[in-house]
């Protein structure tokens, strides 16, 4: 079973309303000074005595003698163990989270973009000529190209580019747009 971090606990407590959950689960809350009041669900109660605090974000019933954090709210509420509450608070200290991350600016990739070398709207032919081009690039960068080359006695600029000779190390692949991704993103 794993256990969870403390400070995870803590942050539960502290930054998950207990308001707001109460009103969400449907409870109609009464405005009491800087507290809210709620019918305590936890005993007949016919007067509200079950008491939110805001500022400690804790309840406390004067009826029934109820009373604890947002944890033990949801423990109570919807009669789940501990684990279980964490497990389903935990996902709300999550969203507040995510939803700040997405307002803060998307981390940059840190692999640079380059160009993509070839135009994917052209046809057939021009695209061959792209990607030999590309390739004859790529060779003509290439030290382990070349030196291969120069192991077989090819190193002749003339011959490397009248043939158009290319170095197929399939890193043309990495620079392509991703099919199922739009182009730029
Ligand atoms: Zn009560």
């Amino acid at each position: 079973m794993a256990r969870f971090a403390n400070d995870v606990i803590e942050r539960i407590k502290a930054e998950v309303s207990l308001v707001r959950l109460a009103e969400n689960q449907g409870y109609a809350l009464v405005k009491q000074g800087k507290d809210f009041a709620l019918c305590c669900p936890f005993h007949e109660d016919k007067t509200p005595s079950c008491v939110i605090t805001p500022k400690s974000n804790l309840f406390n019933c004067f009826g029934c003698g109820a009373g604890g954090s947002v944890i033990d709210w949801v423990m109570k509420t919807q009669g789940i163990s501990f684990r279980h509450a964490v497990e389903l608070l935990k996902n709300d200290i999550g969203a507040i989270s995510s939803s700040l991350a997405a307002e803060s600016p998307v981390k940059k990739a840190t692999v640079p973009k380059l160009p993509v070398p070839v135009s994917t709207d052209a046809n057939d032919h021009e695209l061959l000529r792209d990607v030999v081009n590309y390739y004859h690039d790529t060779l003509l960068q290439s030290l382990e190209a070349n030196a291969y080359l120069e192991s077989r006695g090819l190193n002749d600029p003339e011959l490397i580019n009248h043939f158009q000779l290319g170095y197929a190390n399939r890193t043309l692949g990495l620079r392509l747009p991703f099919k199922n991704r739009k182009s730029g993103c």
